[in-house]
């Protein structure tokens, strides 16, 4: 088995777990107030996304992170919760838009949460398992300004996920792994590894406050933009060698194919198809596991150059390369990973049940490393 990473060496963060809570910024529908009027052609997720907490009322509570100055507007960057976070005992994270051009990533997950407060009405186990079991805490979209211009960067041009403080340890994809040579090209990482943008400091303030020792984690960052087939990627971005987790993502792996077996996803390491700088994943990851919490990040990568390759005159659009345009396409995709997310919300909630121990972690290990890690 080659080494994994246990000897953990993250940076320091400026703020740790409590200091990370910033001055109380004005509520969601205050920011909304100011510019909602202008928002329908632009950005209606985030619409929707209000539409959503109005029709929840007392199931989700909203906050606004951060304030966006974007062209005329200034947009909030909005955090949901769904449960109690101070009892809860296990956590689902889901976050999407982090590259705002990709738009299906955040209607998948909202259309998954709708699905969420919609079964809370009347089905009371389901309702139940938020008194205290799990909460789930959703960001969906964490590029708000990005979205807004149809942009994977944030509006200072920065790539949110290549923008953490983490270098990749073997040769990236020139540019597309991540570069610090001009901010007009994509991928730009910012220019220096202390000065972080809003929107990495709201995702850090995020889980400086939900993610707890004793209270494990599952993450799901949804994207879209690579390859003909829905992916699920373990981290690394930034390393070939396995994480130090991988018996419990194998574990998991082996838990959704065993219960769903026609499922149609590739589920596996990111390394295996590149590498890339400043991942945030990769660094929340071991920020957390260096204070001994569990936090399990993957990302969807759902694969559009299908949607592309069935309907080629998306290409003509820089949207559409990213999301699917034709409607019955979209309400495919919309539907087609709740069934993966409830799954996620149920791991999540019982990880005590098959997150392996001892030398069934370390059978794991060996099954990781014969998929995946021969060759290392
Ligand atoms: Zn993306």
């Amino acid at each position: 088995m080659p080494q994994t990473d246990s000897g953990i060496n993250t940076p320091p963060l400026e703020n740790e777990c409590h200091e990370h809570i910033g001055p109380q910024l004005p509520d969601f529908t205050t920011v909304m107030d100011a510019c909602r009027g202008r928002l329908h052609k632009r950005l209606s997720e985030l619409l929707s996304l209000e539409q959503l907490c109005r029709q929840a009322g007392s199931l989700i509570q909203s906050r606004t992170e951060a304030l966006i100055d974007v062209d005329e507007f200034t947009l909030p960057l909005v955090s949901l919760v769904i449960g109690n976070p101070d009892t809860a005992k296990h956590c689902l994270f889901v976050t999407a838009g982090i590259h705002g051009v990709e738009r299906i990533g955040t209607q998948v997950l909202l259309a998954w949460l709708e699905s969420v407060v919609e079964r809370c009405r009347w089905d009371s186990h389901w309702r139940q398992q938020f008194e205290s079991e799990i909460c789930i805490v959703a960001v969906p979209i964490v590029n708000p300004g990005g979205m807004l211009r149809d942009s994977r960067c944030n509006p200072n041009g920065i790539d949110l996920n290549r923008h953490a403080p983490i270098d990749a340890e073997d040769k990236v994809p020139f540019l597309v792994g991540g570069q610090r040579l001009w901010r007009k090209i994509p991928w730009y990482r910012g220019r220096r590894d202390d000065d972080f943008e809003p929107e990495f400091i709201a995702l850090q303030n995020i889980i400086g406050r939900h993610c707890k020792v004793g209270r494990p984690s599952i993450v799901v960052d949804f994207h879209s933009g690579f390859g003909f087939q829905d992916h699920l990627w373990i981290p690394y971005a930034y390393r070939r060698l396995p994480i130090a987790d991988i018996g419990s993502y194998v574990a998991l792996k082996l838990l959704w194919e065993r219960n769903f077996p026609h499922h149609n996803y590739v589920f596996g390491p990111q390394a295996m198809h590149y590498l890339s700088h400043g991942d945030i994943w990769d660094y929340f990851y071991q920020h957390c596991r260096a204070q001994g919490i569990t936090l399990l990040p993957l990302t969807l990568e759902m694969g559009s150059w299908l949607w592309v390759k069935k309907h080629p005159q998306q290409l003509f659009s820089f949207a559409g390369l990213f999301n699917p345009t034709v409607p019955h396409r979209h309400a495919r995709v919309l539907r087609g990973h709740l069934l993966l997310i409830d799954f996620l919300l149920a791991a999540a909630r019982n990880m005590e049940h098959w997150q392996p121990k001892g030398e069934q972690e370390r059978e794991m290990q060996q099954m990781a490393q014969s998929l995946w890690y021969r060759q290392l």
